[in-house]
């Protein structure tokens, strides 16, 4: 008995230890405070972790998380449809949207070209960009992917994408500090970075 627990506490502190930011000594006491819960408690962590992954999914417009076909600010009709602001994650569309400053559409690429890690354009959502700004109707997109060297990269390249397509495409601004991310911008930060957002060059 005693060894068929170890094993089980074992796995979950292996798993807890795969999570961002947890070491070891961490994962050992969430993997205690479980132990210790009620049953329910414990549950409803894992309920709503195979809830998270069984119900979300990309929006078939943008690629935001949604519960629908169709994310809320797709879904939205008082939003501008004709700016579409490119960022990598979801989660920048959220730091974004705490700014309030952007009214228009969101794509978002589910990553940037990163070599070392293998990913390519071929893991990006950049055809299906070209493909929302051919059916018309998109006069401006701005590339909000983050301000270091391999979000420049990914704006580079898409870019270089729309290129000949009647858009004009723009580069949020540099008041971020190099290297940072949307994700931890703070509001003024990210206002700015949109309101100085500037025309890219080829
Ligand atoms: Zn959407």
């Amino acid at each position: 008995m005693a060894g068929e627990t170890t094993e089980s506490f074992d796995r979950l502190v292996g798993e807890f230890k795969k999570l961002p930011g947890i070491g070891g000594r961490t994962a050992e006491r969430l993997a205690y405070h479980v132990l210790r819960a009620g049953k329910d408690e414990a549950m409803a962590l894992a309920y709503a972790i195979r809830d998270v992954k069984k119900n979300m999914r990309n929006c078939r417009e943008c690629y935001n998380l949604t519960e629908g076909e169709v994310c809320s600010i797709c879904a939205d009709a008082r939003r501008d449809r004709s700016v579409i602001c490119v960022v990598e994650q979801p989660k920048d569309i959220w730091a974004l949207e705490k700014t309030g400053a952007y009214r228009g559409l969101y794509h978002v690429l589910l990553g940037r070209l990163a070599p070392l890690e293998d990913m390519g354009p071929e893991n990006l959502t950049v055809d299906e960009l070209v493909k929302r700004v051919e059916k018309g109707g998109v006069r401006e997109v701005i590339l909000a992917t983050n301000p270091n060297l391999e979000g420049d990269g990914t704006a580079a390249y898409t870019r270089e994408k729309l290129a000949g397509m009647n858009v004009s495409v723009t580069r949020i601004a540099r008041g971020m500090p190099a290297g940072s991310s949307i994700e931890f911008a703070n509001t003024n930060i990210l206002q700015d970075a949109l309101s100085g957002r500037r025309e890219m060059d080829r």
